[in-house]
């Protein structure tokens, strides 16, 4: 992944001089030929603007840019993670930016099915203590709309239940009870998911529903981000997430519920709890997972699909301590609901209708 940090850094170069040159005479950053020298206290300055961008900034200016050729011949993964109008503001004037007017920029091959690891400079990446797999990322093959959607099969780690992540990134307990119990410092990194009526495994089924619903993204000109492509990805709910913060627009986990019921009680997702909205990246961002949840229930419901009371049900998830985009856990159903493909295309078709909602 050290092509597409050098490609952030000539993003960044972009944003970095628009900044500066917006701070007035002192600009103390030089840019030539991908070098790039940064007085620190003009990027304090400019990193005021906005604190995703220093972020950004503070993570990846510590890496040097000398990978410039790599970056002239690899610059098509520049399309991952421009998706939105910021970026894509940005990378039009760094663009036009002397030091990257040679780059030729490279489109992404329509079709192609790429592996995506975990990049440890990521920010939460050291949190996570199943880290190996890859998620594979499939570009739709036309109509393309340059819009990545994370999808996340529920469960499906070898030994995902024998290891311990911590619940909150700032380590404080879980506020909520759930698979994990209210109090909680540390959760199994991947939980086993349960077992449905007919005994099929909710992994198993998670896993059917995530490549029904990829089709048809694709089929729609969505890129789509599997984080679990196969029935085992050696990838904990931290690194999945982390994974998805890095190259998707928005990520939804896909689980049924285990609640013991005799019955099909219906669709909802998992909501914030108010007792983790001050903690960030939560407050930063629940509102938008918020969103995403509304939008795929009434996507669902619009379906044909049933949805369980008010369609959401608060609780403190990892998933969603750790994401900073969008970011949901739906909950399909439980172990009495039909889980046949005729069923799961129609859920997937109101996901796809939610999803179109936003994007
Ligand atoms: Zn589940």
């Amino acid at each position: 992944m050290k092509k597409k940090n050098a490609v952030k850094i000539l993003i960044l170069t972009g944003l970095l001089m628009l900044f500066v040159s917006g701070c007035g005479k002192d600009s103390s950053m030089e840019v030539t030929n991908g070098h790039i020298d940064v007085d620190t206290q003009a990027l304090n300055v400019s990193a005021q603007g906005s604190e995703d961008i220093s972020q950004e900034i503070s993570m990846e200016i510590v890496k040097p840019a000398e990978e410039t050729d790599e970056v002239l011949a690899d610059n098509g993964l520049l399309e991952e993670g421009l998706t939105d109008d910021d970026t894509e503001e940005v990378s039009e004037d760094a663009l036009e930016d002397e030091a990257v007017e040679e780059v030729s920029y490279v489109e992404v091959t329509p079709g192609a099915v790429e592996p995506v690891a975990l990049n440890g400079v990521w920010q939460y990446a050291n949190y996570s203590k199943i880290g190996s797999g890859t998620a594979a990322l499939y570009r739709a093959a036309s109509g393309r709309k340059n819009v990545v959607i994370g999808v996340n099969a529920g469960h499906g780690t070898k030994g995902g239940t024998s290891v311990k992540t911590y619940c909150h990134p700032d380590m404080t307990p879980k506020v909520t009870g759930g698979t994990t119990a209210s109090g909680s410092i540390t959760a199994a990194a991947v939980s086993g998911g349960m077992s449905f009526a007919d005994g099929a495994r909710e992994a198993d089924v998670t896993l059917r529903m995530a490549q029904i619903l990829r089709d048809k993204l694709l089929a729609k000109g969505y890129d789509v981000l599997m984080l679990r492509d196969g029935p085992d990805v050696q990838l904990d709910n931290i690194a999945r997430t982390v994974i998805a913060n890095n190259t998707a627009n928005c990520l939804i986990s896909l689980h049924w519920d285990g609640d013991g019921l005799a019955y099909d009680k219906g669709c909802f997702y998992i909501s914030t709890p108010d007792g983790i909205k001050n903690m960030e990246p939560v407050a930063s961002h629940w509102q938008m997972h918020e969103q995403l949840g509304q939008a795929l229930i009434a996507g669902l419901g619009g379906a044909g699909c049933k949805i369980n009371g008010g369609g959401k049900m608060a609780i403190d998830l990892t998933q969603t301590c750790y994401s900073t985009i969008p970011s949901i856990d739906i909950e399909l159903g439980n172990q009495a609901s039909a889980h046949d493909d005729v069923t799961l295309s129609k859920l997937a078709d109101g996901l796809v209708a939610g999803i179109g909602m936003l994007y």
